[in-house]
Formats: C-alpha cells, sequence, structure tokens
C-alpha cells in the first residue's frame, strides 16, 4: 500500500465526511463549466438516503464543448507533441496529488456509491495511484521499431496517440475505473472526455481539479457529468472522438458498438459483465483458505464487482463441508454503516439495484435452497442492504446462476467430474474471470487452459495487478485494461517509410 496516514476510525471517518465538498458542474478546457440547459440530477447517498448534491446533466452540446477542448489542446500538441520526460512528471505529480488526496476522494466514492470507506481508501486508492506511477514511468521506457525492410529503404515504426479519447465508466469502483482507463490513455499522449456515473461524479470531478493543480494542461482531462442515455451516448456519437473506452454492462456496452457504427467508426473497447466460476475440487489442499477466497470473491464490495466469483461449483465430496465453511465466513461480511470499518459490507448502490437483486433472490428461492442470507436488511434510516446470501442445489441454466446479479448473492452448484466443472464453468455468455482450487499442478493447468475467460486465478480467486492484463471474452468484452497491452488501444502504429 502506498497511502499513508494514521487509520480512521468510525468516527473520524465520520468527521472526514462531514468536510467532504461535493463539486457538480462539468469540467473541461481547464475549469468548471456549468451546464448550458441548466438540467441537474440527484446525486444520493444510498448508506443514509440523503441528498448529496445536485450535479449538471450534461447534453450534447455540453459533450461537444468538451469534445472541443480536447481536441483544441490535442492538436495544439502542448500534450500529444510534448516530450514524453514532460507528460511522466505531470503525471507522477498528478499522482502525488491523488496520494495526498486519498482520504477525500475515498470518501467520496463511498458517500456517492455506499463502499467501505476503507476499502477505497486502503485499496482502490493506492492502486489508482500506483497506477499513474506506473504508466507515467512507461512513458519513456518503452521506444519504437526500425523495420527490416530491403536494403535502401528505412521503416520507423512508433505507436502515436489517437486523439481524443472518451471514456464511460460504471460505479462500483469510481476512482479505479478511471484510473484504469485515464492512466495509460494519458500516457500515450491523448486527451481525455470522462462521463463518470451518475451515481457516483463526486470524485472526477475533484479529480479533474487536482490534475489541473498538477499541471495537466488546459484541455488534456475534461469530465462531464450526466446520465447515460444522453450523455454517455452523445460521446459514443460524437463524430470528432477517435476512440471510446467502455466499462459497464454488456447491454450498454453493445450499444457503444451501434454508435461507432452510426458515427464516425471510432475505436470501441468494451469491458463488460461476468459470471465468474470458482472451481473448488476435492483434491484442494487448505478448504479452510478456499472458503475465505471464494467468500472474498463474492461478498467483497456487496458483490458489486465485474469479475465476483457469483458462481461457486463444488465437487460434490467435500460440498457439505465447503457450505458450511462458507456459511460461517460470511459474518465476516454482515452490512453496516460503510464509514464504519467494523461493517462487513456497505450499502448497494440505490434502492433500484437493491430491488433488482432481491427479485434475483426471490427468484432463486423458487428452485435452490437459501442455506444463509436472502433477506434484505435496514441501517439506520436506508434498506440499500443485502445480507450475505448463499444458494445451494442451483440448476446451471436458472437465471442465478446465468445471469449478473451484481450484488452478494452465490449460486453454489455441485459436479462430479472434471469434465463436467470445466463444461459448468463455461456455459454462460460471459468469459471474464474464473478460478480454480486444486492440490494437483496438472490438474491446476488442464483446468486453467480449458476454462474460457481472461483470467484464470489458482488456488485463490480474483488476482489482478498493474503488470497483468484484465479483461474478458465472449459477452465480457474484450481489449485489456491494465499491463503495458493497455497502451495498444490508445495507440495507432505509425509508419514512416524512407526511400534511402
Ligand atoms: P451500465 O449501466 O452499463 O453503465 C455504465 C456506464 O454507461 C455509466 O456511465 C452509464 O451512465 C453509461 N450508460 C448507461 N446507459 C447508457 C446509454 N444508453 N448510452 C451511453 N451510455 C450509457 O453499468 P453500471 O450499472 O454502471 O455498472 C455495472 C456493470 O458494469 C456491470 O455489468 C459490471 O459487470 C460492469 N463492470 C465491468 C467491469 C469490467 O472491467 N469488465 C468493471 C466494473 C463493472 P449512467 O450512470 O447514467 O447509467
Ligand atoms: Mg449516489
Amino acid at each position: 500500500m502506498t497511502t499513508t496516514g494514521t487509520r480512521l476510525d468510525h468516527t473520524g471517518w465520520v468527521k472526514q465526511a462531514e468536510h467532504a465538498e461535493l463539486l457538480t458542474e462539468a469540467f473541461f478546457g481547464g475549469g468548471f463549466v456549468p451546464a448550458r440547459a441548466g438540467r441537474t440530477f440527484e446525486n444520493r447517498n444510498p448508506a443514509t438516503g440523503t441528498l448529496l448534491s445536485e450535479v449538471d446533466n450534461c447534453d450534447a452540446a455540453d459533450v461537444d464543448a468538451a469534445v472541443r477542448a480536447a481536441r483544441a489542446a490535442f492538436e495544439s500538441g502542448v500534450w500529444s507533441r510534448a516530450g514524453g520526460q514532460y507528460r511522466r512528471q505531470a503525471l507522477l505529480r498528478f499522482a502525488d496529488l491523488l496520494e495526498e488526496h486519498a482520504a477525500e476522494l475515498a470518501v467520496l466514492d463511498s458517500l456517492d456509491m455506499g463502499k467501505r470507506t476503507v476499502d477505497a481508501y486502503e485499496l482502490d486508492l493506492p492502486f489508482s495511484v500506483g497506477l499513474f506511477r506506473y504508466y507515467a514511468e512507461a512513458i519513456d521506457k518503452i521506444s519504437g521499431e526500425v523495420a527490416p525492410t530491403p536494403p535502401g529503404s528505412l521503416a520507423l515504426v512508433r505507436r502515436a496517440p489517437l486523439g481524443v479519447v472518451g471514456a464511460v465508466i460504471p460505479w462500483n469502483y469510481p476512482v479505479d475505473m478511471l484510473a484504469w482507463k485515464l492512466a495509460p490513455a494519458l500516457a500515450a499522449g491523448n486527451c481525455v472526455v470522462l462521463k463518470p456515473a451518475e451515481q457516483s461524479p463526486s470524485s472526477a470531478l475533484r479529480i479533474a481539479q487536482l490534475a489541473a493543480e498538477a499541471g495537466l494542461p488546459d484541455g488534456v482531462l475534461n469530465v462531464v457529468p450526466g446520465t447515460g442515455e444522453v450523455t454517455g451516448r452523445a460521446l459514443g456519437l460524437h463524430p470528432d472522438v477517435d476512440c471510446l473506452a467502455f466499462t459497464g454492462s454488456t447491454e450498454v456496452g453493445k450499444l457503444f458498438q451501434g454508435y461507432a457504427g452510426n458515427s464516425n467508426m471510432k475505436q470501441v473497447w468494451l469491458e463488460c459483465g461476468g459470471k465468474s466460476a470458482n472451481l473448488v475440487f476435492a483434491d484442494t489442499d487448505d478448504l479452510a483458505q478456499a472458503a475465505r477466497t471464494a467468500a472474498f470473491g463474492i461478498f467483497f464490495n456487496q458483490g458489486e464487482v465485474c469479475s465476483g466469483h457469483s458462481r461457486l461449483l463444488v465437487e460434490r465430496s467435500i460440498h457439505d463441508e465447503m457450505v458450511k465453511l462458507l456459511v460461517a465466513e460470511t459474518e465476516n461480511y454482515q452490512p453496516g454503516d460503510p464509514l464504519d470499518p467494523a461493517s462487513g459490507m456497505g450499502a448497494l448502490v440505490s434502492p433500484e439495484h437493491t430491488s433488482r437483486v432481491m427479485r434475483y433472490v426471490e427468484a432463486g428461492a423458487g428452485s435452490a435452497e437459501v442455506v444463509t442470507g436472502g433477506n434484505r436488511v435496514t441501517v439506520g434510516d436506508s434498506d440499500c442492504y443485502v445480507a450475505p446470501t448463499i444458494f445451494t442445489g442451483v440448476d446451471p441454466d436458472s437465471a442465478i446462476a446465468q445471469e449478473e446479479i451484481f450484488g452478494p448473492v452465490l449460486a453454489v452448484i455441485p459436479f462430479d467430474t472434471e469434465d463436467e466443472a470445466v463444461a459448468i464453468a463455461n456455459g454462460t455468455q460471459y468469459g471474464l474471470a474464473a478460478s480454480v482450487s486444486t492440490g494437483s499442478l496438472a490438474r491446476a493447468h488442464r483446468v486453467a487452459d480449458r476454462l474460457v475467460a481472461g483470467t484464470v486465478s489458482v488456488n485463490t480467486v480474483d488476482a489482478f495487478s498493474a503488470w497483468t492484463p484484465f479483461g474478458g471474452v465472449k459477452a465480457s468484452g474484450h481489449g485489456r485494461d491494465l499491463s503495458l497491452h493497455a497502451l495498444d488501444k490508445y495507440t495507432s502504429l505509425h509508419t514512416t517509410w524512407i526511400s534511402l
């Protein structure tokens, strides 16, 4: 962890929250700009139900103004053609500022969307800060190529920035999703227009302000808050956006492919939903550890994780023991006030989303057995909380085993053979992540090879890092965030051929 500072207790976080500054206007061309039509949307804290702020709802004209600001900055060369060392220094200063303001930003995310503040502070913020440093440091360490062309010619191949990158992100990890897109896109020399999720605009607006303070030139980073149907759509359809990087649901991801086809054929990169399977074999060395990671894999962040391991496939001979261990683990994930580090989970993002999760739970209860949880929980004045829920005897083809619930709901499915386990694991429309627990090295490789997913974790769950690519196949999308490979999305290969 790179973020330092004393560990705050509940009272400390409550005080920090009382001082939270909730910004509401769009940020482009170097400053805050109110939405032209004056429309706003409500930003509520799901943990309490209170209204936090009325945020500007940017329409197509606002998006156009932000894209123009980004285009002007790009064409001026102040960022795109500045030396790599200059961009590196600016992004390192930016990372330092994010680190200095980590507690403030963690509180903003927690207030906006309900996650445990301590997780935002101890996990999300250090990861984002590290990511900006990783890509800043990469800038002056990657060289182009001299191609092996015939004598009498010289061909230079280099990575060129694309121009204006649009980024549209979800609410489950507001700062991290922003960093996953912005850090490589900016490092590559692009200018960015970001639309944060409607439920979590506050940290992105503050971060735009910090970017300016760090010395990023005007127009390099722009943020347009607003609704998906208006602001997101306008960015997707804009004829002067060169590339659109999206993280969110599969349903909306498909819309962005349509927007590109109906406008300028911009590149579209999609990180979409998932229904990750966690396969636990009877030869697992440490079943208690497997249960701990399985519980983390579905209950962390209220289960609002794209790569959340919402299906647990257990070999029949250890099924009952594993379920017993898992039920015991749910003690660590009981919902409570997100500002209190003692709470096991925070609030779900909204009353509507909580109701959607509960509809899945109620439908599941018709055919499978609820061994723990299954109920909505009230904390203070809000009922945006769901108890950690485990279903057993789940039909692999039922809705709770096929559809992304995006809540703390686990479907346990028994299997008898390795082939059967792999077939069930691969039997959804998704392919984002999967995990395997086994004491056999041969089985680990065999099964990992056969699982259709961007990342397979062995004897842990949902492993990811700055150094390894993250993303999916099938309806989970394409393209990769994180690692040096993410730079591929934000650059084009530019060849200069010289006849000698
Ligand atoms: P979402 O509804 O797809 O929204 C994602 C973003 O798209 C938001 O900014 C949203 O704006 C915008 N949007 C919505 N409708 C749109 C439209 N018609 N046109 C243009 N933009 C539109 O997803 P979410 O509910 O925020 O987040 C949960 C989903 O994200 C889950 O499916 C999860 O798996 C996925 N996710 C994937 C990854 C990954 O890396 N693969 C990571 C995290 C989350 P509004 O906020 O106004 O709706
Ligand atoms: Mg909110």
